[in-house]
């Protein structure tokens, strides 16, 4: 903020016009005001000032800048409640310790044509939502089966309440932090907007901070010091103790050495000590601790006059009969140094006359803000525009995409941490060495023979022997087969978590769908080549080959050239192994093909369709912002600049009017 306060002392700034001069000028004017003599031109000239600042304000600027402002200074019980409560005309709540838990913007508005009292409280409360991600659950989802997921982003709840009674204003005000704060003595930041709309208020828009706004108490952060260049000081002081030991007027000074921006109100000129009453007039006018925006005497309700319920109409003519009857006193009336309701006026001008000051400043920043909010946010990583059509649009491009990735990987075009293609050939040679590494010699065939004899003559053979045999041994491949699909269904799955997460990684709701989506449908896929593998085996089981591949393969391994009706030379029990070994081989090599093909189909191929079409549902879901919540870092600073550029951009555009 140091660059701000800079900024603000600029040589511009400051030779701009000399501000006694213009005091004195505003002091004419009051005077006129406080005659009753109200110009509506002067109104005309101050109170879109003050809208201003108050529209800056709701818009949220003052999260970028600080905005002009009064704050309230002063120690315990020097009446600062008092004076505020008979500039707004309504009770505030009150007590001993921190009362003000939350800054409460207090603004005052007149009003006029018979218009009765009426109050605006506002506030924003945050609160944390979680989406369940499992609602989004495809429809092949076997319910149950997957972990449900869920993620949390803020929204915030627009409070607003509008009532007639300025007794329920306490009440309200207690509510209010009690939502924010929470109970007890802790401090939010959050803003609190109470809006007065009366037509026995000064046009003015006062801020009572916890913690800024009031002399520290236990507990509380001593961080008067932060306060901003922008910031005008009311500082209480009452009349009765040294005023220049207070220390609320030491505080002031510390932020605003020159007392540019500090206004001192004496209270409590009732209470005064015999005999000190020309010192007092002293400080009053100027002459002990000068302040450029000099000082101001009020008489508030003493604690009798609350007690005995005295309004705050009857109190305001007391307070004119008090000075009008005071000794030392009276001639302050006319000075314009005394009472609520020159104060308020007083105060009306300083902050006017400040918020005018500010504003080429004001501009300046809010234009060089502007300027770099965008810069920053073209420097962020693109992501979903915020409004519905631009948002969908941006889902259909992350989609195809995605699917464009998972079809390139399907068909070995898309290569991510490892060539998948490269893998699975790894996977099947491996199949392939196992089928032949497993090969039996059938060597003991006639052993085998001898042993399983049957009903036959010696010398006739049975076919029924060799045919168990074989069933047997091509039994044994089953469960390497089954390995063999699962190993690859794993390779496959991994790979498409890496494109999921690729295509998906800001967006941790889509993430969490797709995979699902993935799991659901390779788990289908691999029932469906479960079965399709069973289905194979089945037909393993009846033994079977074309009557020219047998007699090739047969020809291979017994290194001859036989015809096919020389064939029943090997009906013999000598050559029945070899017999044996050509089929076996015509199955190995069916098998070495059949099976790879086949998962590649249902696991690779096929899973890669269903999903790319199963993605496509997705653009029917109603919430598009819901699919494409992104909680990523870069995701959270763009939404962050988004907000501030359109905050700044309203600035801009209520600033332009004015400058
Ligand atoms: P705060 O703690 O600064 O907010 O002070 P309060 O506004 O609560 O005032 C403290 C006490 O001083 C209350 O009992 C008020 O009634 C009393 N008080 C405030 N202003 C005046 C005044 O001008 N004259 C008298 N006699 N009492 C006052
Ligand atoms: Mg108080």
């Amino acid at each position: 903020m140091s660059s701000l306060f800079s900024l603000f002392s600029s040589p511009k700034q400051r030779s701009a016009q000399n501000e006694e001069d213009e005091d004195s000028d505003s002091s004419q004017n009051e005077s006129q005001e406080m005659k009753g003599e109200v110009h509506s031109h002067l109104e005309e000239s101050i109170r879109p000032y003050i809208d201003l600042i108050d529209t800056l304000r709701s818009i949220g600027i003052h999260k970028d800048l600080s905005l002009p402002t009064v704050v309230v200074i002063g120690d315990q019980s020097s009446g600062k409640s008092s004076v505020l409560e008979a500039l707004s005309g309504i009770a505030l709540p009150r007590g001993s310790g921190i009362v003000t838990r939350c800054p409460l913007e207090l603004r005052l508005k007149k009003v006029t044509g018979g218009v009765k009292w009426k109050a605006v409280l506002s506030y924003r409360k945050k609160r944390i939502e979680l989406v369940d991600s499992s609602i989004f659950a495809s429809p092949l989802n076997v319910s149950g089966q997957l972990r449900s997921g869920k993620v949390a982003h803020s929204v915030y709840d627009e409070k607003k309440f509008e009532f007639e009674d300025p007794s329920e204003v306490e009440e309200r005000v207690k509510a209010a932090q009690n939502e924010l704060a929470g109970k007890g003595v802790g401090i939010r930041n959050e803003l609190i907007t109470l809006e007065i709309m009366s037509p026995d208020v000064c046009d003015l828009t006062l801020i009572d901070l916890p913690g800024i706004a009031r002399v520290p108490v236990k507990g509380q952060p001593q961080d008067i010091g932060d306060q901003k260049e922008e910031t005008i000081n009311m500082v209480v002081v009452p009349c009765n103790t040294d005023i220049t030991t207070t220390e609320a007027l030491k505080m002031a000074q510390e932020v605003d050495p020159e007392g540019k921006r500090t206004i001192a109100i004496l209270t409590k000129p009732d209470l005064i000590d015999k005999g000190t009453e020309k010192n007092i007039l002293a400080v009053v006018h100027n002459k002990v601790i000068p302040l450029r925006k000099g000082y101001i005497m009020v008489k508030c309700r003493g604690q009798q006059q609350i007690n005995d319920e005295i309004p705050l109409e009857e109190a305001e003519q007391m307070e004119k009969d008090f000075f009008q009857n005071h000794d030392y006193y009276r001639g302050l009336l006319t000075e314009n140094r005394a009472t609520i309701k020159g104060l308020a006026v007083r105060l009306t001008h300083i902050l006017v006359d400040h918020i005018k000051k500010s504003l080429p400043q004001l501009d300046d920043n809010v234009k060089k803000m502007l300027w770099d909010a965008k810069n920053e946010l073209n420097e962020c990583e693109e992501g979903p525009p915020q409004d519905p059509k631009g948002a969908k649009q941006f889902l259909i491009m992350i989609l195809k995409k995605f699917n464009d990735r998972i079809n390139s990987l399907s068909t070995g075009d898309l290569i991510i941490k490892e060539n998948l293609f490269v893998r699975l050939r790894e996977i099947f040679k491996k199949w392939n060495d196992h089928l032949v590494d497993t090969k039996p010699s059938f060597k003991n065939m006639k052993e085998f023979c001898q042993n399983n004899r049957g009903r036959e003559l010696l010398g006739f053979s049975n076919y029924r022997v060799f045919e168990i045999v074989l069933q047997s041994q091509v039994a044994t491949l089953k469960k390497p087969a089954f390995d063999l699909l699962n190993i690859i269904k794993e390779i496959i799955l991994e790979q498409f978590r890496d494109v999921s997460n690729q295509s998906f990684q800001n967006y941790p709701v889509l993430l969490d769908i797709t995979t699902k989506k993935i799991i659901n449908i390779q788990a289908s896929q691999h029932a469906k080549a479960q079965e399709r593998i069973s289905e194979q085996f089945e037909m393993e089981n009846m033994i079977y080959t074309q009557d020219p591949i047998y007699l090739k393969m047969l020809n291979e391994i017994s290194h001859e050239t036989f015809s096919e009706d020389q064939l029943p030379i090997f009906d013999t029990k000598t050559k029945y192994s070899e017999m044996l070994q050509a089929y076996y081989d015509i199955v190995v090599q069916r098998m070495a093909d059949q099976l790879p093909m086949m998962i590649t189909l249902f696991m690779l191929k096929q899973t890669a369709q269903f999903l790319s079409t199963d993605m496509l549902s997705l653009l029917d879901w109603a919430n598009v912002s819901e699919l494409l919540f992104d909680n990523s870092d870069n995701a959270k600073k763009r939404k962050d600049l988004q907000v501030r550029l359109k905050r700044l951009t309203a600035a801009q555009e209520a600033l332009s009017d004015f400058i």
